[in-house]
């Protein structure tokens, strides 16, 4: 699924930590209701990339551009671009001290200024949504790591992004709760929300994905549609990670 709207656009992306050049002219595009998969080893800088998306990371060079506007740290206000750029980690962060409700509800009520009734309508909704609807009240600690995973994807859609980031969402899940989080990630998908996702689950990806980049040391090194890449890829490099992950 794929709209005409440009909804993330990169250009010559750089970013570097002290000495070490971690992002290197990336180029991006993701088009509205489009699911863009980056693969590639542990290291190539996916996280990183993620991360200049939505802020937490500042480039040192290039261009983001988030549905139609260049984001700069002097002009903009990064809290309201995270508000529109949500994000999933693969360690759920989760406030281990408040319920699965009040952790959804917390950044609508505290950062947008939220009703908390009327975040609490919502935010048990998309716990509904997620599979969790009997779940509201209870801690975290009480959850499986599948089910947190939801909760955390449920916090994220409750500031009403534009687009999601994934990270590696089911990397620190038991087999058995992978496929869990897989559907609910579809199912968004098929819903038409934009996503970003770093992951090693390339069923998924042939799924679900509309395209797929792989990264190496920093550069985007070749993409495609996820059966060309994954079937016929072009490059050394890509042929190369594929053979040791497939
Ligand atoms: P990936 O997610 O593909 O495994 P990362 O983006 O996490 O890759 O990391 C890319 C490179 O940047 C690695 O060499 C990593 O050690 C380095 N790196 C990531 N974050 C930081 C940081 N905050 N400070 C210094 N180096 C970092
Ligand atoms: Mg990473």
């Amino acid at each position: 699924m794929s709209g005409n709207n440009e909804m993330i656009r990169v250009e010559k992306l750089n970013k570097s930590f002290g000495d070490l050049h971690v992002l290197k002219d990336i180029d991006l595009t993701v088009k509205e209701s489009d699911v863009v998969v980056l693969v590639g080893a542990s290291g190539s800088g996916k996280s990183t990339l993620l991360r200049c998306l939505n802020f937490l990371e500042i480039k040192n060079d290039g261009k983001i551009i988030i549905d139609g506007e260049q984001i700069e740290t002097k002009t903009h206000d990064l809290n309201k671009i995270r508000e529109k750029v949500g994000m999933v980690f693969q360690h759920f962060n989760l406030f281990p001290h408040k319920t699965v409700i009040e952790n959804v509800i917390e950044a609508p009520t505290q950062v947008k200024g939220i009703k908390k009734s009327q975040a609490i309508k919502e935010g048990k909704e998309l716990l509904d949504k997620v599979g969790l609807g009997d779940k509201y009240d209870v801690y975290p600690s009480t959850l499986s790591g599948g089910q947190k995973q939801r909760v955390a994807i449920a916090r994220a859609l409750a500031m009403k992004p534009d687009v999601m980031l994934f990270d590696e969402p089911t990397s620190a899940l038991d087999p058995e709760l992978v496929g869990e989080v897989l559907a609910t990630m579809k199912e968004l998908a098929d819903e038409g929300m934009t996503m970003v996702v770093v992951t090693h689950e390339m069923g998924f990806a042939r799924e679900v994905g509309d395209w797929v980049f792989y990264m190496h040391d920093g550069k985007i090194v070749e993409y495609g549609h996820p059966n060309e890449l994954f079937d016929n890829p072009k490059e050394e490099r890509t042929k190369a990670f594929l053979s040791s992950i497939l």
